[in-house]
Formats: structure tokens, sequence, C-alpha cells
């Protein structure tokens, strides 16, 4: 059996410790070991990259920047075998995993701009001879810790634009799908980055606990579940650290009564199945406006969901895979029974799937609920599954009040062909990215990411010129030359 270690100083090391499976949820099988980093190993990760940032900092931004061009081109040449390995551990689907990689490779073109990004800000003559400017340095050593949904994007959020802006670099991914940030370290070796600036440290939360408490680490990003992004604020700020924390979703869209009812059906399929719905902008809850929409929309949904195909990443004409684990999979069910005996009404069952050969595979069909209330413990959680709940409301204020009352704001949606009412969503609605008739409204690299409420803990987004503040400090320097001769006498007011 393969065993995943650790990606320190430019080599991959498997000391002795703790290890758990890595399952391919295809088949249910444990085919892969993850070593569990122990408090050593992680200060080891971390000081390797506190050596190796006295040096890449003052490396000229250019020649941080070629590093990144050169690893956008090894991550395109090898897109297949990445895909490959988000398929083994994580079960997403072929084509699924190509567009997770693309949008973690925009990310990285973003980063390849980073001599623009970083010139600062220039005042000439502030005063007599005096000169102002803003320059932003970097950090230092900074972390990064990653849930399993998305093993290459959300880790190419962080890590190509940290190391561009001069800090250096240690990422903790998902102990549930660790080889694809194991690989992406070693195509950045073969970018030509200098060993020490970009660590790989698997673990759990002891190895989550090191890089919270050792004073080194200067800002930590993280994305994964509410509870922990919380856990993990809390614990960064108390020890002095910068933090973002991105935390989980409930996304609601509301389809009006006007919408273009086949064109909402095929978004919402996407959105709400695509990748088993383990996703925090997957559309998990829809709002129909007046019984006759509603009506519409499940009998259309009914229809359509019946040609859906769900299966192993091996075959892409699959639509979706299998869900991260078992136990995952024993939880999902639960909200859909817990729905059930609540008073919903189950239109499509995706319980007891049965996929051809893949038996012991951790699969739940897609699932369509309706009649959902907001008191159901169902529409409460995030429920990260190809579930999709219909809640009926009589108007849009109605809807829109459900998606302010809810804990999480991530994203949202609504489908109109009234602009009105369109603009008037997008204005009030307290969610961080808001779709009109676009139903995953991820913002593009050179945006930033981020949902309000307990979807975010931290003032920066993630990425993006967000991105760029959150990796670098601010240094205002004011110069004064005086033309020779000119003597100024000593002043005691406040300088003006
Ligand atoms: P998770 O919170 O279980 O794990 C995320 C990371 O935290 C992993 O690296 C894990 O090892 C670590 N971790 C887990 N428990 C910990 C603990 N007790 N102490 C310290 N560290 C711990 O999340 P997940 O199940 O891997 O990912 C799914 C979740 O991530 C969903 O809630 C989803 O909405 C969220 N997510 C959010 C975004 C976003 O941008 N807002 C993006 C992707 C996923």
């Amino acid at each position: 059996m393969t065993t995943i270690g650790h990606f320190i100083n430019g080599r991959t090391i498997t000391p002795q410790g703790r290890s758990q499976s890595v399952y391919n949820p295809a088949t249910g099988n444990a085919e892969k070991s993850v070593l569990l980093a122990s408090k050593t190993t992680v200060e080891e990760a971390i000081t390797h990259a506190q050596t190796a940032f006295a040096d890449w900092r003052n490396t000229p931004v250019s020649k941080r920047a070629r590093v990144m061009f050169k690893f956008k081109h090894l991550l395109e040449e090898n897109a297949q075998h990445i895909t490959a390995l988000i398929g083994q551990e994580h079960g997403k689907i072929s084509h699924d995993a190509a567009g997770e990689l693309q949008r973690g490779i925009e990310n990285v073109e973003f980063a390849c701009a980073a001599p623009h990004l970083l010139k600062g800000e220039h005042s000439k003559n502030v005063g007599p001879s005096i000169d102002s400017w803003s320059e932003f340095q970097p950090l230092g050593v900074v972390t990064g810790i990653t849930p399993f949904n998305f093993p290459a994007m959300v880790p190419l959020w962080m890590f190509p634009l940290a190391i561009v802006c001069g800090n250096t670099f240690v990422l903790k991914p998902s102990e549930r799908d660790p080889s694809c940030a194991m690989y992406l370290a070693q195509l950045l070796k073969e970018a030509g980055l200098p060993d020490g600036i970009f660590n790989v440290v698997n673990g759990d939360k002891e190895a989550v606990d090191v890089l919270l408490s050792d004073e080194r680490i200067k800002a930590v990003s993280f994305v994964g579940s509410t509870p922990i992004a919380e856990y993990i604020y809390t614990t960064a700020n108390t020890n002095a650290k910068r933090c973002q924390a991105l935390g989980g979703a409930k996304n609601h869209a509301i389809v009006m009564p006007d919408a273009d009812m086949d064109n909402a059906v095929n978004q919402l399929l996407g959105a709400a199945f695509g990748s088993s719905g383990e996703r925090c902008m997957a559309l998990s809850v829809v709002v129909a406006v007046g019984d006759e929409a509603a009506d519409q929309l499940v009998s259309k949904m009914q229809a359509a969901m019946s040609e859906l195909k769900v299966g192993s990443y091996q075959d892409a004409s699959n639509d979706f895979g299998p869900l991260i684990t078992k136990q995952h999979k024993q939880r999902v069910e639960a909200f859909i029974t817990s729905a059930e005996r609540q008073g919903a009404k189950i239109v499509v069952d995706g319980r007891n799937i049965q996929v051809d050969g893949y038996s012991d595979g951790f699969f739940i069909g897609a699932t369509l609920i309706d009649s959902v209330t907001p008191i159901m413990e169902s529409y409460q959680a995030e429920i990260f599954g190809p579930v999709l709940q219909v809640v009926r409301v009589d108007n849009m204020q109605q809807g829109m009040q459900l998606i302010d009352d809810h804990e999480y704001g991530n994203g949202t949606c609504i489908f109109t062909r009234d602009g009105e009412a369109a603009r008037y969503f997008s204005d009030h609605i307290q969610v961080g990215m808001v779709g009109i008739n676009v139903p995953l409204p991820v913002p593009v690299a050179y945006h930033s990411f981020g949902g309000w409420k307990r979807s975010l803990f931290g003032d920066l987004h993630a990425y993006g010129p967000d991105g760029v503040r959150f990796y670098t400090k601010r240094k205002t320097i004011t110069q004064r030359w005086p033309s020779s001769g000119v003597r100024e006498g000593a002043s005691f007011s406040f300088p003006s």
C-alpha cells in the first residue's frame, strides 16, 4: 500500500508515527495511507520555511513570478495526472476535476502579475522636498489549512499568491485526499522554486494546533467547515496571527414565477448535484415563489433527475461520483430521513442507490425534497450531499427574509427575467457572492472569494486583490532630501 508522507525542504519524508487510511470512495477500499505529522515534523517544516524566507523576500519579484509562469505550464501539462489523483481520492468525475484545476490555474495566472500587484503607492512632494510611498512587504512564514472537497483548487487559491508576494508557506491539506498537494509540491520544485519555500505537512488536529501556536507562523488561511473555521480564527487571533477562515454554507436560489423554468432546472441540476453537492457554493435550497412556479419546478426537476448518471470518476459520462467517506454518506442519508420524519415530501429518493460494479462505494443518488420548512434540521444544517430541498414562499420578500435569517451567507442566486427584482435582490441580500441567473457565482481569480455571516471569519476574502493584502503588510516611508544648505529649525507643533 502506498504511504503518503510530507514534503519538507524540497524532499519527501516518511518519518515513523501515526497514520490514517486514504479511501477510494468509488470502491470503498482503503488504497493508500497518509502519515499524520507530529509536532516535531511540523516544527521542522516551519524551521525550513523560516530559513528560506531571508533570501526569498529579497528575490526580485519578477524572478518569483517567473517560477509561477513555469508552474502554470507544468499544471497544464500534467492536468490528466492531477485530475486522476483527485478522482482516486475524492471521487470527482474527470470533467469536474478538470474544471476545479482550471479555476486553480487561474489563480496562478493572477499570481504571475505580482510585479504589477506589488508596485505600491507613491506620492511626490507631500511637503517641501518630501516624498512618501507605501510598499507591501511579505509577512514571513504563512500557512494554509484546506478541506477535502477541492484538493487542487483551494490550495491554489492560497500558496501561489502568498509565495509570489515573498512569503514562505506550510500547507496542511485534508488528510482524506492528500496526494494532490504532494504532487503540486513536486511540480513547484520542477518549476524552479528553491527548497524550503513551499512545504506540505499531512496530518490532523495535532498538526494544525502546532501551526496555530508556533510564533513563527505569521498568518493562517483556512477553508473548511464552520465549527473548525471558528476555532481556527479564535485561536489564531489569540496567538496574534492574521487569519482568514472560510466556513460552510447553505446556498439558496430564488426562482421567481417569471423565470425561464427550463433554464432554471438545467442550472439547478448542475449546481445542486455536481460534485455530489460537496461544494461550498452548491445550491442546496430552492425557494420557489408561488405554488404554480413550485409545482412546475418540482415536476420538471423530477423528470430531469431521472437522466442523471452516478458512478466512478473513471467514466467521464457520469454526472457525479460518490461522497467522500462512508460516515459522510450515512450523515447525508440521516438528513433525508429526518426531513421525511419532520413532514417534508421526498420526491426523488437517492438512498439505497446501486452502482453496477461498485457495491461498496459511498454513493447517494440525486435527491429532491419538497415542502421543506425552516424549522427542519435538514434546512438548518449544511448537508453537503446531492440533496436539493424546495421551500415554498408567497413572494420574493419572504424568500429574501429566509436567506437573511440563515446563519450562513456564502452564495445565493435569483432566477428571473425582471431586472428590477434582480437589482433589488443583489443590492439588499445579506450574502457575500450573488448570482443573477448564474447558479454558482464563484468569483474569477482577479476578484476575491468570500461569504458573509458564519461563512467567513476575518476581514479579507480569499485570493484576488484581497489575497494580495492578506499576504503582505503595508509599510509607509516618508523621506526628505532638502536642497543643500537648507536647514529647518526645531518645530514642536504637529507636522502638517
Ligand atoms: P473540515 O472542517 O472537516 O476540515 C478542514 C481542514 O481542517 C482539514 O485540513 C482538517 O484536517 C482540519 N481539521 C478538521 N478538524 C479539525 C480540528 N478539530 N482542529 C483543527 N483542524 C481540523 O472540512 P472538510 O470536511 O474537509 O470540508 C468540507 C467543509 O468545507 C464544508 O463545510 C464546506 O462548506 C467547507 N468549504 C468551504 C469553502 C469556502 O470557501 N467557504 C470552500 C470549500 C469547502
